[in-house]
């Protein structure tokens, strides 16, 4: 390896630590696929009440750090876990912000403090730096919950020697959260009012978390190559298109990896039997067991269609309510697992009570399910109206489960079509977000289904498909250079 690099992976979730989604998931693997390249790699989040319950354990240091936010300044407590061996994520602890029983908010709404609870947490990571000792060559930030790091560095900090060297990534996970707040929380972050006009933080007449990502970073990337052409667009661009169509020189599109040690059905602490392309027997007792689970009726030619997903416009659900009437006619049996929109929820429990036999909801966040419901299903339904990279497909693809999904963002880039006559492609997609397409793909898929061969085939291409972080950690290191010769 030419040069180890200092880098501080900075995040609002990181699984197993908290979890929401796939922010998560990227947090908690790619330090450690860097981390195997020889770097020295750190992690921080923000001390949560799922910390604390978190099996993997933690241990306070005996250093705290004084956060000025809203022209005071307030403690911040530092622990300090394992993520792997010599892998350390820190925790910054304020109880006041962090301890609660959800990351960002309850019953579909936003804590009315994210903007405070945020501002802290990213200052912290400044200030952290500086009371640890450690001098990043990078930090890599996540999202709208770190996009003021990028800001700082260059406005407060911008003469602080302690950062000289220091550069940062802004990876955009979805461009959908915004962390959009009223104009006086400039004052709450002490950021300087110079910066609040459209080429600065200001959106729309708010002062935008994730535009100061966008517009302070050094370079910017996000997790397809695909959502990163799209996200340049009016259609996908959630009003933010002209500023990165104005960053399009530094934005780069590299897509999520899979940590496979966490997602394999041949080693899956939680999945009633093993598998792997040579023997499938495995997927067919988990499959059973699912059934068993929830007192499906299914024999062994219904296919077993499942979505493991947040319940929100983003993921298509829409669409899926369209096209329920035609998946139960078919005789398919449909398992959800998922929460967020009380609509959405009301609608799946409903169903479910309607249908018993033929299909079930678990409306919750359930990691263990998870793990069983991609490995004991036949069909994996993510139709969603656009999706940044996601992860769930490339998990599915492992588990020998098959991905139908809207031809978008890293969706396009991860599943390729099936073509009966070549015998190639690992799923199915559509093209066009509207019920119709989604009800042809199905159709297309619901007759593969009955054709025992080609459907083994389609399987295999996906179990035997590698989206590990191999790859894509080489690529965000050679980022990680390019902006360190700058
Ligand atoms: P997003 O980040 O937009 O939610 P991804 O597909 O990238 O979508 O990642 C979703 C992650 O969250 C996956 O690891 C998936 O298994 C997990 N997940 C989503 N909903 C649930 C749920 N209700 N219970 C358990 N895991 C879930």
């Amino acid at each position: 390896m030419a040069r180890k690099l200092k880098i501080l992976l900075a995040s609002s979730e990181v699984h197993p630590y908290a979890k929401t989604g796939g922010l998560a998931d990227i947090s908690g693997s790619l330090p450690k696929a860097l981390k195997a390249m020889g770097h020295d790699v750190r992690v921080i989040m923000p001390k949560y009440k799922t910390v604390v319950e978190c099996p993997l354990g933690f241990h306070p240091i005996a250093l705290d750090f004084e956060v000025p936010i809203a022209g005071i300044r307030e403690k911040a407590f530092l622990f300090e876990g394992k993520l792997d061996e010599d892998l350390p994520v820190y925790f910054v602890g304020n109880d006041a912000y962090y301890h609660r029983d959800h990351l960002y908010g309850s019953n579909g709404g936003d804590y009315p403090d994210n903007a405070r609870r945020f501002i802290f947490f990213s200052r912290s990571i400044l200030e952290f730096c500086k009371a640890i000792g450690f001098q990043p060559d990078i930090i890599h930030c996540n999202d709208w919950q770190t996009g003021l790091v990028p800001a700082y560095l260059k406005t407060v900090y911008a003469d602080d020697k302690w950062f000289k060297n220091t550069r940062t990534v802004f990876s955009i996970h979805n461009l959908g959260y915004q962390g959009n707040f009223p104009v006086s929380e400039l004052n709450t972050a002490g950021l300087p009012f110079s910066i609040y006009h459209p080429e600065g933080v200001e959106f729309y007449s708010h002062f935008s978390f994730l535009k100061a990502g966008l517009v302070f970073a050094d370079i910017l990337a996000t997790v397809s190559p695909n959502y990163s052409r799209e996200i340049q667009t009016k259609d996908f661009g959630f009003g933010m298109e002209g500023v990165l169509q104005k960053r399009s020189k530094d934005l780069f599109g590299i897509l999520n990896g899979v940590d496979y040690q966490e997602w394999s059905p041949a080693k899956d602490p939680w999945i009633k039997a093993h598998f792997d392309p040579k023997h499938l027997k495995g997927k067919l007792a988990c499959k059973k067991n699912l059934a068993d689970l929830f007192s499906l009726k299914i024999n062994e030619k219904t296919p077993v269609l499942s979505m493991v997903t947040r319940l929100s416009g983003q993921k298509g659900i829409d669409l899926v309510i369209g096209a329920m009437d035609h998946i139960l006619k078919e005789g398919a049996a449909f398992v959800l697992l998922g929460s967020g929109e009380a609509a959405y929820e009301a609608y799946f429990q409903k169903m479910r009570q309607r249908f018993p036999k033929k299909l079930t909801a678990y409306i919750g966040f359930d990691e263990p399910l998870a793990h069983k419901i991609l490995a004991g299903s036949d069909l994996l339904l993510m139709p969603s109206q656009y999706e940044p990279c996601g992860l769930t497909q490339m998990y599915a693809l492992k588990y020998g489960t098959v991905p139908l999904v809207h031809a978008v963002g890293g969706l396009h880039d991860t599943v390729r079509e099936f073509n009966l006559k070549t015998l190639k492609g690992t799923g199915f997609k559509f093209k066009g977000y509207e019920v119709n397409p989604l009800l042809k793909s199905l159709q297309k898929a619901f007759s593969l289904y009955t054709k025992k061969t080609p459907w083994r085939h389609l399987v295999l291409n996906g179990m035997q498909s590698d989206n590990s972080w191999d790859v894509s950690a080489r690529k965000y290191h050679n980022l990680y250079l390019r902006i360190l010769k700058r």
